[in-house]
């Protein structure tokens, strides 16, 4: 069969920014809710995107390509800013995460992971993304770590 004509499983259910073209990651409506004032959520469908892209200025989008830019959040987050924290929950930073590059052992990281697995982490409402940080510091964790 022509290459062509076989499509990624994915491409049509998720859903692209329409400011940056990136994919963006569904189920963020509490999270908007808690993070917008009520005059920009209504600017917003039901059904909202996040858009994680630093270099885009779009946080939230929706499937009728209605957008809500991240200077509409009352304070900087990550990823805009470098110095927010990485977890909205629990406050880890990238500079703690830095910390436990150069550590032997990460413990924050791993005391991070117990906690996220808690009753007190409460991502969906309380990240910008309304998704869990754990992929995210795993991720700058192995960046710091091949970087030194
Ligand atoms: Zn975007």
């Amino acid at each position: 069969m022509n290459k062509a004509f076989v499509r990624e499983p994915d491409a049509e259910s998720a859903l692209r920014c329409p400011a940056c073209q990136g994919r963006g990651t569904e189920g963020a409506a509490a999270a908007a809710a808690h993070h917008l004032a009520d005059t920009d959520r209504a600017h917003l469908a039901a059904e909202v995107w996040f858009c994680g892209n630093a270099e885009c200025e779009v946080v939230y989008f929706d499937m009728f390509e209605q957008m809500v830019s991240v200077d509409r959040l009352p304070a900087p987050v990550w990823p805009w800013s470098s110095s927010a924290p990485i977890c909205a929950c629990f406050g880890l930073t990238l500079e703690d995460i830095i910390a436990d590059a150069e550590d032997p052992e990460p413990l924050r990281i791993r005391a991070l992971l117990l906690q996220s697995k808690s009753a007190a982490a409460d991502c969906r409402t309380l990240a910008v993304s309304g998704q869990c940080c754990m992929t995210e510091v795993q991720k700058q964790y192995l960046r710091m770590r091949q970087g030194r």
